[in-house]
């Protein structure tokens, strides 16, 4: 059976003190993770090994870093390598976010280049994809999304592919208040499975779980969640707070 995953995406969020409380705050209040539900927390670097320690005695708990870099080490002041983050210990990491790719202009290519080096230290990739609105507007999304696909994790063998965790986030549905409806969710991460399925077989596509992003709240996760092939989210502004959190955990399948 395919995890199910409430991701907290904190993004560039809370001072070391704050990150503390809120983890705090929802260990204490969320719900016992039944054996196929997974809740990770993507905290900022900084907070990489007080999260890792905050979450040490919870079952099914995990903390991810929010990015990498694409070579393996040297000259590059500033960046942050998957080894560096294999010897904190750390597990998941964020590749591919839109934020990413638009701000600091990622490409598909660095993408594939980051997944490698993550599957090669053991650290699983959460890989977004999406559209943007005008995309969306020309009906151009599968095609968009396939193609970000094929370009970053097509060159990967079944076995390595299996430890992806991908999220599909619409642009448009992004810190924007926008949801995608749940059956809008439901028909891309169809065809996101169909993808998988037509490169790789229908027994790995099923094993992979997708997440969807963008204004996942309280309000409106379960109903999300409760497609067949919307495996939990990943989650930006709801998850900086503790009660918001501990219920879309609780709406995971
Ligand atoms: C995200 O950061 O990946 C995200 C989906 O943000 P939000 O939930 O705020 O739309």
């Amino acid at each position: 059976m395919r995890k199910q995953i409430a991701a907290a995406n904190w993004k560039m969020n809370c001072t070391y003190q704050q990150g503390e409380k809120l983890l705090d705050d929802i260990l204490k209040s969320k719900p016992s993770l039944q054996p196929q539900q997974t809740v990770i927390f993507a905290v900022p670097f900084p907070y990489l090994i007080m999260a890792s320690s905050a979450v040490a005695n919870e079952n099914n708990v995990s903390v991810a870093a929010q990015n990498c870099y694409q070579k393996k080490s040297g000259a590059y002041t500033g960046e942050v390598s998957v080894e560096m983050l294999q010897s904190i210990g750390i597990r998941y990491c964020i590749i591919g976010h839109s934020e990413r790719r638009e701000y600091f202009h990622e490409t598909n290519a660095d993408l594939a280049a980051k997944t490698d080096l993550l599957l090669e230290m053991d650290i699983r990739p959460v890989f977004c994809c999406g559209e943007a609105l005008e995309i969306r507007e020309a009906g151009s999304q599968n095609t968009w999304v396939e193609q970000q696909l094929q370009e970053s994790l097509f060159h990967l063998p079944a076995e390595k592919l299996t430890r992806i965790v991908i999220a599909y986030e619409p642009i448009w549905a992004i810190g924007t208040g926008k949801t995608a409806s749940a059956a809008q969710a439901q028909e891309m991460h169809a065809f996101i499975r169909g993808v998988l399925a037509a490169k790789y077989g229908k027994e790995i596509a099923d094993e992979i779980s997708i997440l969807y992003g963008g204004s996942v709240k309280a309000a409106n996760a379960k109903e999300i969640f409760g497609q067949p092939d919307v495996d939990g989210g990943l989650v930006g502004g709801a998850s900086l707070q503790a009660e918001e959190f501990v219920s879309i955990i609780s709406a995971l399948k």
